[in-house]
């Protein structure tokens, strides 16, 4: 499709974000247009949830996100829940279920999701074009002039949806961030979230031989802890607790996992010592770990019966108290987020415009609001798209 030579409001960015907005925009009649230098809008949608979208949680609250200023999320949240997003899913017959700890994921396919915000902007009429790379945005007026690869667009509104900076070979940029700063609103600096983190040599030598064994163990960064899978990986660590951490890890700074949380392991030790003397340390802590794991951990430490307290004491801190040292993180290549980006101090939480720039918005993860591991970010996509639309269909509709 070509794209118009003006509109009422111009979205830049066909993801999660922008086509929920575009679809809301339009609802009152307005010409609303949607462009992304992709061929195929979504795409991060598509590969979300290892091909099954994990679009929502059930739990999502305030309390799932990182930003800066902690309040600026609740009002969009509240007023476009987890609740109105499975509405519409119910509404397209879109089967799902809940995999664990309230997140849902479809039952078929990601592309079930794409296909129904395709079909909400197809409703309202909201037009979309693809393969359309933007070169330069201008004020003109009280709106806008945006110079595309596919000629120039003046628009009243203009929405940018373009997302952070994860994964550069699928099209993400800091597009939204110049923007901004082109513009005079502040970045918090970025940094990549959800992401696996690496190890120096020393860790991995000793800790490769584990690859593959995973556990449920508790990861904590001062006062923020996740109780969920922990993956030891050829790289490093991974797996949800790492993942959830990873955005509260500031580089040079420990963390801690709990290999056996909610027990005090000296007091399971002390007690298996007792029943089971005559085993090895490996053998007794299988009962409690997995195999490989608790090899590695026993080696070298002979029978249990053996072990005086002092000995059972150290031993029992590293399993409940393990001090963890990465040394940076997979980065934006594999990050599934990005934290930081535009200050919420220049946005409206209501509507997601900048306060000091009239007409300009930011929805999604290009804002500083990161959610957690478990359908947070797109409910954040979903709720801020949809604040911003329905702000600017109300605006077009009251300018007729
Ligand atoms: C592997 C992976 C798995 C994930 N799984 C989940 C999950 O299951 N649940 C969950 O809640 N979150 C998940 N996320 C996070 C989620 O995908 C994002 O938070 C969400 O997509 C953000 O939506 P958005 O619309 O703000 O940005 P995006 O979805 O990133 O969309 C931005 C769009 O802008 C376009 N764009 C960028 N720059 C330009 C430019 N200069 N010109 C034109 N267009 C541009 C891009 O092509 C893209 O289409 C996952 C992320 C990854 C990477």
């Amino acid at each position: 499709m070509k794209p118009p030579k003006t509109c009422d409001t111009l979205i830049i960015g066909a993801g999660a974000a922008g086509m929920m907005c575009a679809a809301h925009a339009a609802a009152r009649g307005a010409h609303v247009a949607l462009i992304d230098h992709a061929k195929s809008p979504g795409e991060k949608i598509r590969i979300s949830g290892g091909g099954r979208c994990n679009f929502t949680n059930l739990n999502c609250g305030p309390g799932n996100f990182i930003s800066r200023n902690r309040h600026f999320a609740k009002s969009a949240l509240r007023r476009y829940t987890q609740h109105d997003f499975v509405a519409l899913v119910r509404d397209y017959g879109i089967a799902f279920h809940e995999k664990k700890l309230g997140q849902l994921f479809c039952d078929s396919s990601a592309r079930d999701i794409i296909s129904m915000l395709r079909q909400e902007m197809e409703k309202t009429g909201a037009q979309l074009i693809l393969n359309c790379p933007v070169q330069d945005v201008q004020r003109s007026g009280d709106g806008w002039a945006v110079s595309t690869g596919q000629g120039q667009i003046t628009c009243r509104h203009l929405v940018i949806a373009t997302g952070g900076k994860s994964i550069p070979k699928m099209g993400a940029t800091d597009f939204g961030y110049r923007i901004a700063t082109k513009f005079g609103l502040d970045i918090v600096p970025t940094a990549a979230g959800l992401v696996p983190l690496t190890f120096g040599p020393d860790f991995l030598d000793s800790f490769k031989p584990l690859a593959g064994v995973a556990l449920d163990a508790r990861a904590s960064s001062g006062r923020t802890a996740f109780e969920e899978a922990v993956l030891f990986t050829h790289r490093g660590l991974s797996g949800p607790a790492i993942l959830q951490i990873s955005s509260y890890w500031h580089e040079g700074d420990p963390f801690q996992i709990d290999l056996l949380p909610g027990h005090d392991a000296f007091e399971l030790l002390r007690r298996d010592r007792q029943a089971q003397g005559g085993k090895t340390l490996s053998n007794v802590l299988a009962r409690h770990l997995p195999n490989r794991l608790a090899a590695h951990l026993g080696e070298g430490h002979g029978r249990i019966g053996d072990l005086g307290n002092d000995r059972l004491r150290v031993i029992a801190d590293d399993l409940n108290r393990w001090v963890i040292r990465p040394t940076g993180s997979e980065g934006y290549r594999t990050a599934e987020v990005t934290l930081g980006g535009v200050d919420t101090r220049g946005l409206n939480s209501n509507t997601m415009e900048a306060t000091s720039v009239p007409n300009l918005y930011f929805i999604g993860e290009v804002v500083d609001v990161t959610g957690w591991l478990g359908g947070y970010n797109f409910q954040w996509a979903w709720s801020s798209g949809w604040a911003a639309g329905t702000a600017i269909a109300e605006k077009c509709q009251a300018a007729l």
